[in-house]
């Protein structure tokens, strides 16, 4: 039998004919269709503005230095995440500073954010993670005047009280990396309702050009060529489907776990829209379970097998416990959900894993 993969970009004539259109016009750094691209999205997320970048760390890396983090300051995170979350901080000679995770829905704590305030902290980076939006109600109650920047990068299309991530705060950043829900290959996007922070970011990320070789602030190239906002555009119209298919997969899921006492199935609070960029279960006898959905054909992926904050580069920088976060990497198991899944594939995985707890009580 075909393996199943934890995820599998669909592109398909459309990607194919828009990326041929653009190369034929042989324009194929940043120009007229990330343009397109950009107020595409920024309509989508319900947002003034939209700025395209290189990927999803990049686009972290610029919404930071269009806060004017400097080194030394802190920025509070989670570090049960990906660790282009945290790098960009360190391109700062920023501190990061880890809150611990919830229970339920993996995702930073808004009370042990509060107590990791200080008068250093100048930004509060929560990540969206699985594609399940984080407390931001909490968070901004918390934060006071301090900005939020949301790690949008496994959650597009997922919203909170109606509104979409991208639009919840100061700004957020997005990734279109191929296992994500929406892909350009590489390519990342930040989305902001604020004006001078928009151009901020523009700047930044192209040398610092205000006019043609006029470069008034130390800016990068972190631009996204043509051909990557072409694909971009294509996608962005069939996200709104993808999604829709994962969520039919995950409730498919949830519905045949549901009498299976050694899991618990990711949980979707009232007023979340959830997007399942991971399906992600706790699990007993977690690693064997694991394997046994492999040999059986079943790529399943654990996210994520450590902290961020345990990885060398970041180590430094865990100054803070955070248990609840620790404890959920030996515990966490995500299933295929990507909208490529065919219904005999949903009833592929789950007989397997009933298979496995009938003989692992
Ligand atoms: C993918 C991802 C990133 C980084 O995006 P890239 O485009 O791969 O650079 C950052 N944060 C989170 C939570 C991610 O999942």
């Amino acid at each position: 039998m075909e393996p199943i993969n934890i995820a599998k970009p669909l592109l398909g004539q459309e990607e194919k004919n828009a990326v041929w259109e653009v190369l034929a016009s042989g324009k194929l750094a940043q120009g007229e269709k990330a343009a397109q691209f950009e107020s595409a999205f920024a309509r989508y997320c319900g947002t003034r503005h939209a700025v395209a970048a290189a990927n999803g760390t990049l686009a972290i890396h610029l919404a930071l230095l269009a806060h004017d983090i400097k080194p030394g300051d802190e920025i509070i995170t989670t570090p049960f995440t990906f660790i282009g979350t945290v790098t960009p901080i360190l391109f700062c000679r920023a501190n990061p500073v880890f809150a611990d995770i919830d229970t339920t829905t993996f995702n930073i704590s808004p009370s042990d954010l509060k107590k990791a305030i200080t008068p250093k902290t100048k930004a509060l980076l929560p990540v969206h993670l699985f594609g399940l939006p984080a407390d931001i109600d909490s968070i901004r109650e918390s934060a006071q005047n301090i900005p939020i920047i949301e790690d949008a990068c496994q959650s597009h299309g997922a919203s909170f009280k109606g509104k979409r991530v991208g639009s919840l705060a100061s700004c957020a950043c997005f990734s279109f990396y191929p296992t994500k829900n929406m892909t350009t290959g590489e390519g990342g996007m930040i989305t902001t309702d604020n004006d001078e922070l928009s151009d901020k970011l523009r700047l930044l990320r192209d040398h610092g050009q205000k006019n043609r070789y006029e470069h008034v602030i130390l800016g990068y190239n972190y631009r996204m060529t043509d051909i990557a906002a072409a694909i971009g555009i294509e996608q962005l119209k069939k996200l709104e489907p993808f999604n829709e298919a994962r969520n039919k997969n995950a409730s498919s899921f949830t519905a045949g776990l549901r009498s299976i006492d050694q899991l618990q199935t990711p949980a979707t609070p009232p007023k979340y829209h959830h997007v399942f960029h991971q399906y992600t279960l706790r699990a007993k006898d977690r690693d064997l379970l694991r394997d046994h959905l492999r040999s059986d054909g079943i790529n399943c992926g654990v996210y994520y097998p450590r902290l961020v904050s345990e990885n060398p580069p970041v180590k430094p920088f865990a100054t803070r416990p955070t248990p609840i976060a620790e404890s959920t990497t030996h515990e966490v198991l995500s299933l295929p959900v990507h909208p490529g899944l065919s219904p005999d594939d949903v009833k592929r995985v789950l007989s397997s894993i009933k298979a496995f707890y009938s003989k692992h009580p």
